[in-house]
């Protein structure tokens, strides 16, 4: 069943496995395939390990994935919140016909404000002007907005003093037109196992219970204290509070422990899928691609794939990436040869992998290295490949 197109078959896409669907119309042979069901059992190992609520960031178009076909599929899997970026991203859950809450991580504009109101997203707000304009702006709508008092423990980004939260907690509860809803703080350095990190994490965590007390202590009710990104649900037990909002694990990437390996059993949701669209044989020192960078060593076959750096597949994996080419168990890696283009890639194939044209080949996830793997190759994050995958990639939902 498609999650976002009911009622459509898989006819135009004849390698995804039995029972799960496509989007309508003929796809181009490169697609993002996203697997909602790893998503929902990602969210209940999530759930289970924390007892907590749990907020699903769908912020970036979920991070690459499509924003409204995972909000639906977090919600549904049991995610009570989600929390975008912008004011637009927000709008588009609303028309998407989501009525969950929907945080607003990032500080909008002033005459964005009337915008978020009216969509009843719920801002993160750590200064006074900025909660005072929100008040105005809710009383005039005749509206009441609910609001997360965001506390800067050492992210450095956005949000109040721990010294300042009591009495914007305080302005907040006495406004007619605002709720506090939550009170929350974000952790800089909780994916990282190294001592002097966990140290920082640690005091970000105490700055922040101690400063939730006093706002408990002067009788004011804090909502949903929330703090534990990927990091923090992974490593720290005592950061889990009401509600988590881990993006990245909910996505499918662990952190690492000290040895390297992931320690959270969670599965990537997506794989960038292409296929051979053209093969071609190569004679021994013929050569492939701008800037004629590989030669062939020997005879062997070549393989394009239309899948190039407009899509998002970074030309600095140019010769430092291998593709899962070939069905079943005639499936291999092979390795990329030459530069990458904007609009097209090669494989080599060599002489007897028995690929064949037309062939699915998998360019990151699926029988291929996730895109964990990939950033750690090009030295980023697993953030920064998923949401590169660009507009004109389609997403086709396996749920
Ligand atoms: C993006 C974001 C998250 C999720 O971060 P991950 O590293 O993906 O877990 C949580 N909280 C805030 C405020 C964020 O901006």
């Amino acid at each position: 069943m498609c999650a976002c197109c009911p009622g459509n078959d898989a006819g135009n896409v004849p390698d995804l496995p039995q029972g799960q669907c496509g989007t309508p119309g003929i796809l181009r042979a490169t697609r993002a395939l996203i697997r909602l069901d790893h998503l929902a059992e990602n969210i209940v190992l999530v759930k289970q390990k924390t007892g907590a609520a749990l907020c699903m960031p769908v912020k970036a178009n979920a991070y690459g994935h499509g924003a409204l076909p995972v909000a639906g599929a977090a919600l549904a899997a049991g995610a009570e919140y989600l929390a975008v970026a912008t004011l637009e991203e927000g709008r588009e859950l609303r028309k998407g016909g989501i009525d969950a809450p929907v945080m607003l991580l990032s500080i909008a504009l002033p005459e964005e404000i009337d915008g978020i109101i009216a969509a009843g997203l719920e801002p993160f707000a750590g200064d006074a002007e900025y909660i005072d304009a929100l008040e105005g702006r809710a009383a005039r709508a005749g509206k009441k907005c609910a609001v997360h008092l965001k506390i800067d423990t050492g992210m450095g980004r956005i949000g109040c003093t721990p010294g300042q939260a009591l009495s914007l907690a305080a302005r907040i509860a006495a406004s007619r037109n605002l709720l506090l809803a939550g009170t929350a703080t974000h952790l800089a350095v909780s994916d990282s196992p190294v001592p002097e990190d966990r140290a920082f994490t640690e005091r970000q965590l105490d700055i922040f219970r101690g400063t939730v007390e006093g706002i408990k202590t002067a009788g004011i009710d804090p909502g949903l204290v929330h703090a534990a990104n990927t990091g923090a649900v992974t490593f720290y037990n005592d950061s889990w509070f009401d509600m988590v909002r881990p993006g990245i694990l909910l996505y499918g990437y662990s952190p690492e422990d000290s040895q390297g390996k992931p320690v959270m059993a969670v599965k990537p949701l997506m794989e960038l899928s292409s296929s051979l669209v053209f093969i071609k044989e190569l004679r021994r020192g013929e050569t492939v691609s701008y800037g004629r960078t590989w030669t062939a060593p020997e005879d062997t076959l070549i393989g394009t794939l239309p899948v190039g750096y407009a899509d998002g597949l970074s030309r600095r994996l140019s010769g430092r990436w291998d593709v899962y080419a070939g069905s079943g168990k005639e499936g291999s890696l092979r390795p990329l040869a030459g530069r990458i283009c904007m609009d097209q890639c090669m494989v080599d194939l060599g002489k007897d992998s028995g690929a064949r044209r037309w062939d699915r080949v998998s360019v990151f996830g699926g029988k291929a290295p996730h895109a964990g793997i990939m950033a750690a190759r090009l030295g980023t994050i697993p953030y920064e490949i998923t949401c590169g995958i660009s507009p004109r990639v389609p997403r086709l939902y396996l749920a």
